[in-house]
C-alpha cells in the first residue's frame, strides 16, 4: 500500500486514537525503523517495524463498520476522543478496550438534536464512498411534525422542491401517522429533512434515522454493534 502518515496509521490499525498517537509521538515514545519519530506527520512506508513504548505493533488495518444508536444531545462534530458532549465520548464509553484503540470517523453526521442510525469506521475511505453526493446511498429519516401533512405536500417532498442551496432530488414520502412522515433521501445536504419539511409547512419536532443503505438501525439507543463484512459489501 501507499505511505501513510504515522498518527493516522496508529488510529486506523487500532493502536491508538489519533489524538492520542500525536502525544506519544510527540513524547517520543514512538520509534518507526528503530529511530525514534517526533513527527506525527511523517510517511511510515510500508513495512516499515513501528514500536510503541519499545513494543513492536503491527499498522495492518482491518476495515470495520459499525453501528451506533445515537442518543439526542450530543454533536457529531470533531474527532477528539477526549472531547466532551460529543458521540465519539460516548461511542468510546462502550465500546471494548480492544476496540478503543481505533480512530473511529463518523460516516455523515446527524443534528445535535437527532437521534438514530450512525455509522463509524476506520477506513476514510469508506467516509468519503458514504458521503459522497454521487454515491446517493438512500437514508431513511421518521420526522414528527408540526400539523398534519397534506396529500399535495407529501407529493411536492417526492418531486423535489426549491431550497435556498437549489433544488432538491425526488424523494420517497409517506405518512405513518397524521404527524409523522417516514423520508427516504439519496443525498445529503445541511439540515435538509428540517429545511424540507419545513419548506412544506411542517416544521420538524423530532427526528430519527433508520437505515442507511440497506444496514436497518437494530440496537438500542446508546448502543452499537459491528457491522459484518456482507452488510458492508452489499449495504453501503
Ligand atoms: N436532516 C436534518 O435536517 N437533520 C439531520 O440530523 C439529518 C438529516
Amino acid at each position: 500500500g501507499r505511505a501513510d502518515w504515522l498518527s493516522r496509521a496508529l488510529g486506523r490499525a487500532g493502536v491508538m486514537p489519533r489524538a492520542e498517537a500525536e502525544r506519544a509521538i510527540q513524547e517520543g515514545r514512538v520509534e518507526v525503523g528503530g529511530r525514534v519519530e517526533r513527527e506525527p506527520f511523517a510517511p511510515v512506508p510500508p513495512g516499515v517495524e513501528v514500536r510503541v513504548d519499545g513494543q513492536v505493533r503491527g499498522l495492518d488495518a482491518p476495515l470495520h463498520v459499525l453501528m451506533f444508536h445515537k442518543p439526542a444531545g450530543v454533536v457529531v462534530a470533531g474527532t477528539d476522543p477526549e472531547a466532551v458532549g460529543t458521540v465519539f465520548e460516548r461511542l468510546r464509553a462502550v465500546l471494548p478496550a480492544e476496540l478503543r484503540g481505533f480512530e473511529w470517523y463518523a460516516v455523515g453526521r446527524l443534528d445535535r438534536d437527532t437521534t438514530g442510525l450512525l455509522l463509524f469506521t476506520n477506513e476514510e475511505r469508506v467516509v468519503r464512498h458514504g458521503t459522497a453526493p454521487e454515491t446517493h446511498l438512500p437514508k431513511r429519516y421518521v420526522a414528527e411534525v408540526a400539523g398534519r401533512p397534506s396529500e399535495e405536500a407529501l407529493a411536492r417532498l417526492r418531486q423535489g422542491l426549491v431550497l435556498d442551496d437549489g433544488p432538491t432530488l425526488p424523494a420517497q414520502a409517506r405518512l405513518l401517522a397524521p404527524d409523522r412522515v417516514e423520508l427516504v433521501l439519496t443525498e445529503g445536504r445541511h439540515h435538509q429533512v428540517k429545511r424540507m419539511l419545513a419548506a412544506v409547512g411542517h416544521p420538524v419536532r423530532t427526528l430519527h434515522r433508520e437505515a442507511v443503505g440497506s444496514v436497518v438501525l437494530d440496537v438500542p439507543v446508546g448502543s452499537w454493534r459491528m457491522l459484518e463484512g456482507r452488510e458492508v459489501a452489499e449495504g453501503l
